[in-house]
């Protein structure tokens, strides 16, 4: 069976090299060409030696997931189906900015935790991603970016203004940032999600520092122990809510592990964390959890964590059941954090014109966990 180079970090590539008789910067080379270069075929590798080719040709593969569809919005981001076997699929987004360009990279297919606002939640779980298919994302996404630019820069030479439009001057065509804020819970795909992170960091495949890198996650408190001694990268925490009565409606995984526990969590993430702060994520549901008072209670909730806030938008899907909060709502929200000196930013809707918001994610999820014929009983109460 063809082996999947994809789906190994340095450690595995060096000892898969080991086993068909290479020394290791064989490895390291391997690595260059896969991640930094974008290529998946061993014929074009060409400072390995060809017996080595040839060896690698019968025995192994690079092989991302296949990409179904694409959908480009009019803001310039851009929503990949990828292809996961047996009908399922997952989504990626990425998004261009001036300075940087993030991809939102999907972690499962679908997602068991089933808070209630979430689309992905809504469809079940299905099963983890494997690493080249976590890793497929970003290796896919760069190689898309490269073939862009060459032939943008053929198309800007006959000032094509819709092109200067979707990729701003300066635009460097790589990814910048990853969070892994697509669908699924990263921390529930421990293994995977953090081999991937280790290709991420590594200098010899993406080299993005471990503050670029963000992983997301509901609140799965033995694993962010775990990420905090195995890959601190930076953290956002989705928090939704300023108590445990609430959360617990909202991200049931809270009756699990609650509040008092979550925070004290991060408090020890903070001890290797790339940053000096958690972000908390809090998702803004009209008549929900975006009263004033409940700004108020959330400020003396996390008082003793060095955090900042980044409240987002409810995105809205079919028969979700809820409204995003008013923008007024999120500016007096807003206000309370901020005067309490919390940092607080509203995220900017990216790509909603192709549901490629936050939450909006919804692939194609056979589910497993036979749930969703609970949801569209309700749906169509
Ligand atoms: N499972 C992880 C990461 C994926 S979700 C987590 O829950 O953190 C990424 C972010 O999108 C989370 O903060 C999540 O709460 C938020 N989100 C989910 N559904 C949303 C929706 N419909 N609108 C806006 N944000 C949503
Ligand atoms: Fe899963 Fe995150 Fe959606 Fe909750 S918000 S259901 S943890 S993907």
């Amino acid at each position: 069976m063809d082996i999947n180079l994809l789906n190994f970090n340095a450690t595995n590539l060096t000892n898969f090299c080991g086993e068909i008789g290479e020394r290791p910067f064989r490895a390291k080379q391997l690595l260059r060409w896969i991640h930094q270069s974008g290529e998946d075929d061993f014929a074009n590798m060409s400072n390995l030696a060809k017996v080595l080719r040839e060896k690698l040709s019968v025995t192994a593969v690079v092989k991302p997931p296949q990409v179904i569809s694409e959908h480009i919005s009019a803001d310039g981001t851009r929503k990949w189906l990828m292809d996961v076997d047996a009908g399922n699929g997952v989504e990626t987004v990425y998004i261009p900015e001036s300075s940087r360009s993030t991809l939102c990279i999907s972690s499962q297919v679908g997602c068991a935790l089933e808070c209630t606002f979430c689309s992905t939640g809504r469809q079940g779980f299905n099963r983890n991603l494997s690493v080249a298919e976590i890793i497929g994302q970003l290796w896919w996404a760069n190689k898309v970016l490269a073939a862009t630019k060459k032939e943008t820069v053929s198309r800007v030479k006959s000032f094509d203004s819709e092109t200067r439009q979707v990729f701003p001057s300066g635009h460097n065509y790589r990814v910048s940032n990853v969070v892994m804020m697509g669908m699924g819970e990263p921390l529930a795909n421990f293994e995977n999600v953090v081999s991937a992170l280790d290709l991420m960091l590594d200098d010899n495949a993406y080299g993005l520092s471990r503050r670029r890198v963000t992983v997301s996650t509901s609140g799965l408190i033995p694993a962010m122990d775990r990420l905090s001694e195995r890959c601190p990268v930076a953290l956002a925490v989705s928090l939704h809510a300023p108590n445990d009565m609430l959360r617990d409606q909202l991200v049931p995984i809270n009756k699990k592990y609650p509040l008092k526990e979550l925070l004290a969590a991060c408090q020890r993430y903070l001890n290797t964390a790339p940053r000096d702060f958690i972000t908390f994520e809090y998702i803004m549901l009209a008549g929900i959890n975006d009263s004033v008072a409940q700004a108020r209670e959330l400020v003396k909730l996390v008082k003793d964590t060095p955090c900042k806030f980044n409240l987002i938008p409810f995105n809205s899907f079919p028969n979700s059941g809820y409204r995003c909060s008013s923008s007024d709502a999120i500016d007096r929200f807003r206000n309370v954090l901020m005067q309490a000196g919390l940092v607080s930013t509203v995220r900017r809707t990216r790509g909603d014109d192709i549901n490629a918001a936050c939450g909006q994610l919804a692939g194609k999820v056979l589910d497993r966990t036979k749930r969703k014929s609970h949801v569209t009983m309700e749906a169509a109460r």
